[in-house]
């Protein structure tokens, strides 16, 4: 089956094309046949394309909304031009969706149907920022492909709906929680999950055995305890705001400074938590920007102090994280890594698990810092008690799965 997978934003459209079956599926060999994302939607976009084994290409093409990108991205797919082994929309078999939101009512994936949609469309509340676009994506396929082609939803929160009441409850009155489903939710679910099984397929432990703690770090972060392979607690809340230092997300602090800077700096409380979500993090301390690489240079070429800072604080909130999730999980096997801070930052990994050998983590210093290995790695030493592990993640790949099990 051909499997198209979605990830659509307010302005972007990600996508992954997947060759992938049952029983490539048990075989664990689901084929890439292509990637790519489509910027700047609304305006003349631009189309960064990679066929596997056909190199890159970027384009340019006047994109009004995600309705002509995905339109314009399925013509694409089967026309001769793109080279996939794909030569007719039938041959589309299935579409899954990254959707950030999936409330209390979803807590796995499913195939979208008119109930699911307008279950969606009556929880955008509780994520106005992504929701909408997701189900723009949703509705864009259907009118380009009809109805007949099963869509399947992949939740963020998904992996978190079985938090124990005390992980997701916050202390405010319990009639808000009552009330308004005011509580963690928790997002990358995706990854998480995925990272999860992975480590599992390499150490060859069974689903209840896994007990360790992933941490995706990309622009945006998140840790995440699992015991018995389930979620049990993680840093996103409410909304993605809360927990570690991300690109642009202040992640924890006291919920009194809302009110604070809104009288101080003369702001309303939607231009504070903008404020928060857009302006703060690694770009917030450093006052220059929010990708790590390039905090990394600075501080590297001409020792920036905020530079420095910014990623001082970031590494510093990551391991307040581990050794609360250490205890959470009362020790756990391993601490794994991953997003494109943590999959390809030695020098981040080094800062951030160099000074946890009070918890037997020891890193191994060649394996992290052998940049030429790409793949799932353990870079502890092999006797350290709590090992390191790099495992890249692959939303995309479950989302595929996922959407197979679901169309069947
Ligand atoms: P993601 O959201 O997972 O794509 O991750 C994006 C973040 O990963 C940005 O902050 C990048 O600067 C960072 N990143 C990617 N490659 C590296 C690298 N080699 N060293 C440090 N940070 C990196």
């Amino acid at each position: 089956m051909n499997i198209l997978v979605l990830n659509a934003g307010s302005s972007t459209l990600k996508f992954e094309l997947i060759r992938t079956d049952r029983e490539r599926l048990a075989a664990d060999a689901d084929e890439k046949l292509a990637r790519g994302v489509i910027e700047r939607i609304g305006a003349e976009a631009i189309l960064e394309l990679d066929v596997t084994g056909g190199g890159h290409r970027v384009e340019t093409a006047p994109l009004a909304d995600i309705r002509e990108a995905v339109e314009w991205l399925l013509r694409w797919i089967a026309s001769a031009e793109s080279g996939i082994d794909i030569d007719s929309l039938a041959e589309i078999h299935g579409v899954g969706h990254r959707v950030v939101h999936g409330g209390e009512d979803f807590r796995a994936s499913v195939r979208i149907d008119d109930d699911v949609l307008s279950r969606l469309q009556d929880m955008i509340h509780l994520a106005p920022l992504h929701n909408p676009h997701n189900i723009r994506g949703i509705e864009a396929v259907r009118q380009v492909l009809g109805s007949g082609v099963p869509q399947a939803a992949v939740f963020d929160t998904a992996f978190h709906a079985d938090l124990p009441e005390h992980a997701y409850l916050y202390a405010v009155p319990y009639s808000l929680y009552r009330r308004h489903r005011i509580r963690r939710y928790g997002f990358h679910g995706t990854s998480h999950r995925y990272v999860a099984w992975r480590y599992r397929k390499l150490l060859e432990v069974e689903k209840e055995d896994v007990r360790i703690i992933t941490v995706h770090l990309g622009n945006g972060c998140s840790a995440c305890a699992i015991d018995g392979g389930r979620s049990v607690d993680t840093s996103m809340g409410f909304t993605p705001l809360e927990g570690l230092v991300m690109g642009t997300r202040a992640g924890d602090l006291d919920p009194a400074l809302l009110e604070y800077i809104a009288a101080r700096e003369g702001m309303n409380v939607r231009e504070v938590t903008n404020l928060l979500n857009k302006q703060s993090g690694l770009l917030g301390i450093s006052g220059l920007t929010h990708d790590m690489r390039e905090l990394l240079a600075e501080e590297a070429e001409h020792d920036d102090r905020r530079a420095r800072l910014a990623i001082d604080l970031f590494c510093y909130r990551v391991r307040k994280y581990l050794g609360s999730y250490l205890a959470v999980l009362e020790g756990a096997d391993a601490i794994v890594l991953t997003g494109g801070i943590g999959q390809n930052s030695a020098a981040i990994r080094q800062r951030i698990l160099g000074p946890m050998g009070w918890a037997g983590l020891h890193l191994d210093e060649a394996r992290n810092s052998d940049s030429a290995d790409r793949g799932p790695r353990r870079v502890s030493t092999d006797d350290s008690p709590l090992a390191a592990w790099v495992i890249p993640t692959d939303e995309e790949l479950l989302i595929a799965r996922d959407t197979v099990r679901l169309i069947g």
